[in-house]
């Protein structure tokens, strides 16, 4: 048996067989070693393997979901024995004495453009097409397995590190836990292994021989056992189940307030990161969303969401939340956040650079598509937004402009809509400090925790190095949840937390005190958090600590 050591990210015990995921290299090569022939060859070799994907999966997809969604298979495999295209890729290998994977990659941009620079939307919406197919062979010839990053057999997964994105394409169904070497307790993927309920360690020295040995995740004790005991297997299989267990009874408190035993009621929200998680929050009995990153959409695809594929998913959040309020936050895109085919620029310092609202602001054809999908989703429940990274009131006011736009223009349509309530992340100092003229402007705060500690104590939270640094109890931060608090309440705006801190239980108290109205947490928190406050009474003197 053998034992290492980490940090957790989730309190909890996963038990089965490890899978060591190793990244493709991201950059490509441009220039190629081999012959143009070979290199050739070595393209004709993967686009044989895709075409046989593409027909097993337009088998799979005629048995699950008809021939006319299944056809787009079909098409696939045309696009991949088109002439243009085959010559395109040679021409490239040929001239430049390229990589394939850079023919591919170039060949798929350049059509790419080119269909999305046709009138007819036939031609445009195959523009996607082809970036697939090229990004199919691309994962074939780098030997990138398909179907991501999990095979047919639930797994602790063991990566360097997993992107945001890497981790939303997941199978949850297959994933029993997460090991990564790198990673801080504040990045988003630590924050999606929270929302997933899947115990996760980071900064774990591993080896390849871990893969496919059976291990056991232990997160209390920060640390994974490989090849355990049997008695220690026995021991971890029985706590895993009293863990269950404590799941169960908190199941006791479903339909029951969050309510202080001296009366004082607050709204216990979750946040997601997809429409899958509504299942989790149901099952959590959260009172409603409180967060919806809505920028994980765009990471798990290739290319801009349509207006239509993101109404439809806004929707099915909606409609199964019947009535309970979502608040969705709009694209925070950006930072750690990195989705390709917006081509952003690499910055030195991106956490303070081009992301969130200042895309938006600034790519208004991109904000409106997404302003749009949710004003026609409203129609279907009780929906928010809120504007994320704000720093000024001409922010706001110039995101809440194109809101309007986006509404007249759905109006003039005869598209049905909802009331929709306007709010603003609070995650930045200068938002606080200027939060009373922000409360004029919007309907509630968010406090984002995660990012206002960053950005108030200048450490960034994507730095392990950093996190023992990262101290989000720290008498600054607390000051600044207070006042932005208090303003809010100046001005008629509720005020809730839906950063990482909003789940710390050491803080319960103190937020309640300092009348926070809501705490928006991972799903899996929410019935530990209402069993705690309906413990608390703020009539009596809080304890000195
Ligand atoms: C935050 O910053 O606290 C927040 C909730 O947003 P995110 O973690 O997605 O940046
Ligand atoms: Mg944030």
């Amino acid at each position: 048996m053998q034992v290492a050591t980490g940090k957790s990210i989730l309190n909890g015990i996963a038990i089965g067989p490890l899978r060591i995921y190793k990244k493709a290299e991201t950059e490509t090569a441009v220039t190629s070693s081999l012959t143009p022939e070979e290199e050739y060859a070595r393209f004709e070799e993967a686009r044989v393997k895709a075409q046989e994907q593409l027909g097993n999966l337009y088998e799979k997809a005629l048995d699950e979901v008809g021939e006319d969604n299944a056809a787009i298979f079909e098409i696939h495999q045309m696009m991949l024995d088109d002439d243009d295209y085959l010559e395109a890729v040679k021409g490239i290998i040929d001239t430049q004495n390229a990589t394939a994977e850079y023919a591919v990659t170039t060949t798929g941009n350049n059509f790419a453009e080119t269909f999305a620079a046709m009138e007819d939307a036939y031609m445009q919406a195959r523009a996607t097409d082809v970036k697939d197919i090229s990004h199919r062979v691309v994962n074939i010839l780098a030997g990138r397995e398909e179907g991501g990053l999990l095979d047919e057999k639930p797994a602790i997964l063991v990566a360097d590190d997993l992107t945001p994105s890497e981790t939303v394409q997941l199978d949850k169904t297959k994933l029993l836990g997460f090991i990564t070497r790198y990673g801080s307790s504040n990045s988003h993927t630590a924050i999606l292994a929270r929302t997933m309920n899947i115990p996760a360690l980071i900064g774990v020295d591993f080896d390849d021989t871990w893969d496919g040995k059976l291990a056991v995740l232990d997160g209390y004790n920060q640390c994974v056992y490989i090849d355990p005991a049997q008695e220690l297997l026995s021991t971890m299989e029985e706590k895993r189940k009293s863990d269950l267990k404590q799941e169960a009874l908190l199941q006791g408190l479903k339909r029951k307030p969050n309510i202080t035993l001296d009366g004082k009621e607050i709204k216990g929200y979750a946040n997601i990161g997809n429409a899958g998680d509504v299942g989790l929050v149901l099952q959590n009995d959260a009172q409603g969303i409180g967060l919806f990153r809505s920028e994980f959409i765009y990471l798990d695809s290739d290319d801009f969401p349509s207006e239509e594929k993101q109404f439809m998913i806004y929707k099915r959040v909606v409609e199964t939340m019947a009535g309970r309020k979502v608040i969705i936050r709009t694209l925070d895109i950006g930072a750690d956040k990195q989705a390709p085919y917006f081509e952003l620029d690499k910055e030195e310092n991106p956490a303070l650079g081009y992301r969130a609202i200042r895309i938006c602001l600034t790519r208004k054809e991109i904000f409106k598509q997404q302003l749009r999908a949710i004003l026609r989703a409203s129609a279907f429940g009780t929906v928010s937004i809120m504007f994320p990274m704000i720093i000024s009131v001409r922010e706001v006011r110039d995101a809440k402009e194109i809101f309007e736009e986006c509404k007249a223009e759905l109006k003039k349509q005869g598209v049905a809509m909802g009331e929709i309530e306007v709010g603003i992340m609070i995650e930045t100092p200068a938002a606080v400090m200027i939060a009373d003229e922000l409360a004029e402007e919007v309907e509630f705060f968010s406090l984002g925790t995660n990012d206002l500690t960053q950005y108030t104590l200048a450490i960034d939270r994507q730095n392990p190095k950093l996190d023992n640094f990262y101290d989000s109890h720290h008498p600054a931060v607390l000051r600044m949840i207070r006042h932005t608090i208090e303003a809010g309440h100046r001005h008629n705006c509720w005020v809730g937390i839906c950063g990482e801190l909003g789940a710390d239980q050491t803080l319960t108290e103190t937020f309640l005190r300092m009348g926070v109205d809501e705490l928006s947490v991972s799903p899996s928190a929410v019935l530990p958090l209402r069993k705690l406050i309906r413990s608390l009474d703020l009539s009596k003197e809080p304890e000195t600590k």
